[in-house]
């Protein structure tokens, strides 16, 4: 795939998972920092499960709308394709199926086996 190619349909993502993050945020009281939450109301979403749901679901969002930036600059410096971690080559069937990737197979797992750790 072209990086001109890659770079349109990066941007399209990111601007999909934006619109759902700001979306999911409304619907959501208590992701929004900015607002007094000692509403019972809120505290009460806050402590249900849907109210966990979308804080999880928004959480991911924002890991892929990092990534996906991060796959933009990988463009920008000419490192798109290759691995943020151990500098290999990503394969093309990975980077056709998911064109945010920053990782390779390998460090992917490991990244994700890191961060499941820290929740
Ligand atoms: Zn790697």
């Amino acid at each position: 795939m072209e990086n001109k190619t890659a770079k349109e349909k990066l941007v399209h993502m990111f601007s999909e998972v934006d619109a759902d993050i700001a979306a999911r945020r409304e619907l959501d009281p208590a992701a929004d920092d900015q607002r007094d939450i000692d509403n019972e109301m809120e505290e009460d979403y806050n402590e249900s499960e849907e109210g966990f749901r979308t804080r999880s679901i928004v959480s991911e969002l924002e890991k892929q709308r990092t990534q996906i930036q991060r796959a933009l600059e990988k463009i920008e410096d000419n490192s798109y394709g290759k691995c943020d971690s151990c500098n290999t080559a990503i394969g093309p069937d990975r980077m056709l199926a998911y064109p945010e990737s920053i990782y390779c197979l390998d460090c992917q797992a490991k990244v994700d086996a890191q961060q499941s750790r820290s929740n």
